[in-house]
């Protein structure tokens, strides 16, 4: 007898590296950006309540501050070790960052369910995870086709908190639903979240 898992869904997990300087640096400016940021706070007081993202005015920080081209270029090979694991054929091309922006999520901010459309390889880099603030809920991708299927017991939870830490990166593939549960601590949990895309030939 055999029975065989397949196609799994993988996700990535690593510390980005030795140096915490980075980090530090990368949570001093977010913080900055959000002092400066008036359109972005008045974005967020209508859409991410309690919470700060420049994903809706400042999403390529990378092309612009010198510290997030630094996060570009460490990223790069995690992601490109991850889509080795994966088994992309990128046929001569390559994974590129396209979209880079921060979160700082107080107490209660929350972060719906979602995916990130028209990316391949999308993730986050944890600048401050407080005692207590949530990790990283995934979806199981097969939930939309489970219909009559019992339930699962703890094993196949439809649902999966992954822990995360200050330091570490998180990598999945764009289409896998996730969301960041409300926030109980006063405390402000801190991310970089990014998006990779496909560029089919050497540019
Ligand atoms: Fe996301």
């Amino acid at each position: 007898m055999a029975v065989r898992a397949l196609f799994p869904t993988l996700v990535y997990e690593a510390p980005l590296g030795n140096d915490d300087r980075l980090r530090r640096r990368l949570l001093d400016e977010a913080r900055r950006l959000r002092e400066v940021d008036g359109d972005g706070r008045a974005w967020c007081a209508r859409n991410y309540p309690g919470g700060y993202t420049s994903y809706a005015t400042f999403d390529r920080l990378h092309r612009s501050f010198t510290t997030f081209a630094e996060l570009e270029r460490r990223l790069d090979r995690h992601v490109r070790a991850f889509a080795r694991r994966i088994g992309f054929d990128l046929g001569g091309g390559r994974l590129r960052m396209t979209d880079c922006w921060v979160n700082l999520m107080g107490r209660a901010a929350v972060h719906g369910l979602h995916l990130h459309p028209l990316s391949v390889l999308s993730g986050t880099y944890y600048l401050r995870i407080p005692a207590g603030a949530p990790g990283l809920r995934l979806e199981d991708p097969r939930l939309d086709r489970f219909m009559g299927s019992p339930p699962r017991g703890d094993r196949g939870r439809p649902h999966r908190e992954l822990a995360v830490r200050s330091g570490r990166i998180v990598l999945f593939e764009s289409w896998l639903r996730h969301e960041v549960p409300a926030n109980p601590s006063r405390r402000e949990r801190a991310s970089v979240s990014f998006n990779y895309d496909w560029v089919r030939s050497a540019e």
